[in-house]
Parts: structure tokens; sequence; C-alpha cells
């Protein structure tokens, strides 16, 4: 029987563990938690350039498709005398 000096708890020590499993735990949670976080903020960026990407398609993308309009128009018109 062992006492961890970090979280108070008694364990026992078994083949493969080293120190406390308690704190491992706590540990690897936290590791996980702030892996999460980290790629939540990601996503979040990801999301926010594809929000960018789309407004800046469409506001060159309209604009373009009505002067292509436009320039059909323009082009029957000449045709057409
Ligand atoms: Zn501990």
């Amino acid at each position: 029987m062992k006492f961890c000096m970090k979280c108070g708890a008694f364990y026992e020590v078994k083949e493969g563990v080293e120190g406390c499993p308690k704190c491992a735990e706590a540990a690897a949670l936290l590791k996980a938690a702030e892996e999460a976080e980290i790629a939540h903020t990601m996503d979040e960026k990801t999301a926010k350039r594809l929000r960018k990407r789309a407004w800046l398609e469409l506001l060159i993308g309209v604009p373009a498709f009505i002067g292509f309009i436009y320039g059909l128009l323009f082009l029957f018109r000449r045709l057409r005398g």
C-alpha cells in the first residue's frame, strides 16, 4: 500500500502502472479535455473561414452572374439590330 501525496489516496502498486492511478486518470482526463478544446477551437476557425469564403463567393458570384446575363442581353440586342 502506498500513499499519494498529490491527491491523498492510498493505492496498490501494480506492475506496469507508475505512480498513483488516480492521478494518472485525472491527468488523462485533463489531457482529453484539452485536446477536445483545441479541436473545438480549430473547428470554430474552420467554420469561420468557410463562412467567410461562402460570403466572398456570394459577393463575387452574384455580380458576376448579373454581369453575364446583361452581357447576353446586350449581345442579343446587338444581333437583332
Ligand atoms: Zn494521486
